[in-house]
């Protein structure tokens, strides 16, 4: 006899007195949960299919459906939860790797949760941002260690090559092949319009995408897909990846069934052809090789564009830091280890690396105790949620944040951490055509539009507050943070006093 282990997970409840058996929901599930029996006359579900993204919850127009949790109950036991059981019993199955998308979901320690944001009362005026300026404006890239003036006294406008950014919120890597073209139109045009950055990610540019070449910063990944000389040129920045916080050590895979037609050409393989990017880059194994794929692409692109390298947070990202940031790049981009993924091993994704607040705490001091802090800018990502966790991450060290699930989220992602299977039913991680045109890129940009300045708006509000009125007085300016609940070497590693001090 066939034992199903599987039995689901979510229970699509249908309140049969609303139900007008509108068939919408059977239209809009891709995992074909939903369907009409001619037979029994009645609509039916299956449950087993629901990955629990509410798409049939937000369309139907009578407010019939409802997921829950399937409630079926394992015996008590805290070691073995219900989850790692399901998850012996798929491997016995399969004999494979188990795979997920989007960030570590397990209940480890969130630092933004555990601090606190300082404010000025009495003896240290407020700023209120309504009447008075604040400057977000913000520039990545490396800075002078002193300035030059000529002969008259004016200073020698011979910089390097930075970004200039209106907000210090840019938009993070995500590959056209692991999103749809609909999502990446709506990062793009969002990001034009608040005066920022969207980033390639590593699957190559889009034609549509060349023209807004200011507002772009293309990545160079150990795959090398879709990179070429006008691509290099295409950015405003260029990103070396060397690591991502959901999948430290190891490298990517965009299967074969989603590399059709455009995404194809842009990465420059074959159809069908699996698109794997090895876990290092084959040309580097020291800080020196390092140096010379930062100098490649300077030399290539007339050091004109600051070059960022993206690592993951590991145990010793401080010490990383130091050689990025003598290597020549100008911007370090550190990816913690709730960052998101579209497909990622899930041990790997839920068990190695470190959070983003300790590694960005650790790498900026070491920076500065190095007097090498103005080498570089840092950018801090992996699960930025909210303005207060850009303040915070500012605060300590940050010259500006990357974010990435909380824009898709903004686009209509339920965080269903299903986009590996590439039937995202919110258009987003999918290459299906009909999937595609759910998303109306319009849409998109104006509800990313929305959430950046809208958390801007905060940012400024908690600012005025602090009585800062410009993000680099804020930057590395810990004396604003404290921490609530927190261990000696946690406050330590993070250089903030703990509240009462
Ligand atoms: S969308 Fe709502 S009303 Fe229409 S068939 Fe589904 S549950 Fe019924
Ligand atoms: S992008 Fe789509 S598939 Fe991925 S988690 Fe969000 S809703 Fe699910």
């Amino acid at each position: 006899m066939q034992i199903d282990y599987f039995y689901p997970e979510y229970e699509v409840v249908r309140n049969k007195e609303k139900c007008t058996r509108c068939g919408l929901c059977v239209s809009q599930c891709s995992n074909h949960v939903h369907s009409y029996s001619e037979e029994h006359r009645r609509m039916i579900t299956d449950d087993a299919k629901c990955v629990n993204c509410h798409r049939c919850v937000c369309v139907c127009p009578v407010g019939a459906l409802k997921i829950t949790g399937s409630n079926h109950q394992f015996k008590h036991n805290a070691n073995w939860s219900r989850r790692t059981i399901m998850e012996i019993y798929s491997q016995a199955e399969t004999g494979g790797v188990l795979l997920s998308s989007m960030g570590n979901p397990k209940d480890m320690p969130v630092y933004w949760d555990k601090i606190l944001i300082n404010a000025s009362q009495v003896t240290n005026p407020s700023i209120d941002p309504l009447r008075e300026p604040m400057e977000t404006k913000v520039f990545l890239g490396s800075k002078p260690a002193s300035i030059e003036r000529d002969e008259n006294g004016r200073i020698r406008n011979n910089l390097p090559p930075h970004i200039a950014l209106d907000v210090p919120i840019l938009f993070s890597a995500m590959s056209y092949g692991s999103i749809s073209l609909n999502a990446h139109a709506s990062l793009v045009h969002a990001a034009v319009d608040l005066g920022t950055c969207y980033n390639s990610g590593e699957g190559g540019l889009h034609d549509d995408f060349y023209r807004y070449s200011a507002n772009t910063i293309i990545q160079v990944a150990s795959g090398r897909f879709g990179v070429h000389k006008e691509y290099l040129e295409a950015g405003a920045a260029i990103e070396i990846k060397m690591g991502q916080g959901a999948k430290p050590g190891i490298g990517g895979h965009l299967p074969g069934n989603k590399i059709v037609g455009e995404i194809s050409k842009t990465r420059m393989i074959p159809e069908g052809s699996d698109a794997i990017s090895p876990a290092p880059h084959h040309d580097i194994y020291s800080i020196e090789d390092l140096r010379q794929l930062v100098y490649s692409l300077k030399e290539a692109t007339g050091y004109k564009k600051p070059i960022i390298v993206k690592v993951a947070a590991v145990h010793n990202i401080a010490s990383i830091a130091s050689g990025i940031a003598r290597s020549g790049a100008d911007i370090i981009a550190l990816d913690g280890f709730r960052g998101g993924t579209g497909a990622a091993p899930t041990r790997i994704r839920d068990n190695v690396g470190i959070p983003i607040e300790l590694a960005l705490a650790s790498v900026d001091e070491r920076l500065r105790q190095e007097g090498i802090r103005g080498n570089v800018s840092l950018i801090a990502g992996g699960s930025i949620r909210n303005s207060a966790d850009v303040v915070k991450a500012l605060a300590l060290g940050a010259d500006a944040v990357y974010i990435a699930t909380g824009a898709l989220v903004a686009l209509g992602c339920h965080l269903c951490r299903g986009c590996h299977s590439g039937t995202c039913n919110w258009g987003i991680a999918t290459q299906d055509p009909a999937l595609v045109s759910r998303l109306d890129p319009e849409e998109g940009r104006r509800r990313l539009v929305n959430l950046v300045s809208a958390w801007t708006h905060e940012i400024k509000e908690m600012m005025g507050g602090m009585g800062i009125n410009s993000i680099e007085a804020l930057t590395g300016n810990r004396l604003m943070l404290r921490g609530v609940g927190l261990n000696a070497k946690e406050l330590e590693v993070l250089g903030i006093m703990h509240a009462g001090e």
